[in-house]
């Protein structure tokens, strides 16, 4: 799971660069399940608020429940705080 979390993460990362300056864009949802192709729309505050914190995932609203503890939720996603220890971190040996 937390493989599938870092490449998520990596591409909306790209998605990000790639959208500097626009207002908001969309972003992959970070439930970790290989399987969900789904986007949620972040604004450009929101995605910075949530790379402060490399244990917060973004997931469409109902994607959380596995994922760890809801922090923030509207609409439009749901931000959570991963139990996962230092997953994000961990070097990307296959
Ligand atoms: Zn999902």
């Amino acid at each position: 799971m937390g493989t599938s979390s870092d490449l998520v993460r990596a591409l909306n990362e790209r998605i990000h660069e790639l959208s500097s300056g626009v207002a908001e864009h969309d972003c992959v949802c970070e439930c970790g399940d290989e399987h969900c192709v789904q986007v949620l729309r972040l604004t450009a505050g929101e995605y910075h608020a949530l790379r402060s914190d490399p244990m917060v995932f973004a997931v469409v609203p109902g994607h959380d429940e596995d994922v760890g503890a809801a922090i923030a939720r509207t609409d439009r996603y749901v931000f959570v705080r991963s139990a996962l220890p230092n997953a994000l971190n961990a070097p990307g040996v296959s």
